[in-house]
């Protein structure tokens, strides 16, 4: 029988170039890829090649997930920009215990369904957390008294000049929204899979507990394209409640807004946009939470290309 031939790996200098990101971004803004590549093949086999010729050549290399924490500048991204669409969950009955395996590319919300259906239960806190599986690696994302550090058991990352290896949790540094992975500017590596550690449980307990937490979000977070949080909460307080307390509800910048439900939330109103826009409201509100209480909020987003 003759088996179908894989076609070669493609070369950076063949893939589309001047590609628009916004579309893949949940605020709906930002510039051109010079190069885009986009990954389905939950093997990454066509993306690991690709990586190893970007990182040869010194291009920069930017990977983006759900682009649901990342603001990227209206001129675009340098270099190679790949967006992991590759989505694939299984998961394997240990006793009392069942470990889930999702690659990078997969839905975290997608995940958090997908464990409900199986009676799995853990991730009841991701069911409204939007972006992929590496994006909350990476991030460190939670919500609701839950978090991928303490769901997580561990994850197999790429990495510039030594191949593939499974780090446990404990490798990887969590805190806050924080991991040694979203320190590192470089991108010389790439999240490919993670495992979670979850325990069987009724489906409907999962399900009422996941509506509880959906619920919450309705009632306390604007519809529209934002990137959720804009800064992270500085210890002992919440950002949201400064940036009220600064009396900056609905302040605008062209048509990107502080919410005027949530005060931590940007809402871009209209299409026309622009990141700078965006950029701009993110300086002035730090700055006059500054002026008002002495106290430098973080950015908890990412911001991507190049800022003046
Ligand atoms: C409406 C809304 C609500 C939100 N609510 C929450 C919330 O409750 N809790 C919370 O924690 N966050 C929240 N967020 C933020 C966001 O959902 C999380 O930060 C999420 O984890 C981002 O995932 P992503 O795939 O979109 O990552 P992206 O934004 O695409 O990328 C984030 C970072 O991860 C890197 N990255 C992504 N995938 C990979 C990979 N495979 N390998 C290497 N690096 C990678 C990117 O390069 C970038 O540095 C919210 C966002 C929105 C828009």
């Amino acid at each position: 029988m003759r088996h179908k031939e894989r076609p070669p790996s493609p070369s950076i200098d063949d893939l589309p170039q001047g590609q628009t990101l916004a579309r893949y971004t949940a605020a709906r803004l930002g510039g051109q890829a010079d190069y885009l590549y986009i990954a389905k093949d939950p093997s990454y086999r066509d993306l690991m090649p690709l990586l190893d010729q970007a990182w040869a050549r010194g291009m920069p290399v930017t990977v983006i997930g759900g682009g649901a924490n990342i603001l990227i500048a209206d001129a675009g991204i340098r270099g190679l920009t790949i967006i992991n669409r590759a989505a694939e969950i299984s998961h394997e009955d240990e006793g009392d215990e069942a470990f889930v395996t999702a690659s990078s590319g997969t839905n975290l919300i997608r995940l958090a369904r997908y464990c409900q259906e199986n009676g799995l239960s853990g991730m009841e806190w991701a069911i409204a957390v939007p972006g992929t599986i590496g994006g909350a690696v990476v991030n460190n994302a939670g919500a609701h008294g839950g978090d991928i550090a303490s769901t997580m058991t561990r994850a197999l990352i790429f990495e510039a000049g030594q191949g593939e290896r499974w780090h446990g949790a404990e490798e990887l540094d969590y805190a806050y929204r924080h991991s040694l992975l979203k320190g590192r500017a470089d991108q010389r590596f790439f999240v490919m899979r993670a495992q979670f550690k979850l325990r069987p449980d009724d489906p409907h307990w999962i399900q009422a507990r996941m509506e509880r937490n959906n619920d919450y979000r309705r009632r306390t977070q604007p519809p529209g394209a934002s990137l959720g949080s804009i800064f992270k909460n500085p210890p002992g307080d919440y950002a949201g409640r400064l940036i009220e307390a600064a009396g900056l509800k609905g302040l605008r910048v062209g048509s990107v807004q502080v919410s005027p439900i949530h005060a931590n939330f940007f809402v871009n109103m209209h299409a026309e946009a622009s990141a700078r826009d965006y950029y701009e409201l993110i300086r002035l509100v730090r700055d006059r939470v500054d002026a008002a209480f002495g106290i430098r909020l973080e950015l908890e987003i990412q911001t991507l290309g190049e800022w003046d």
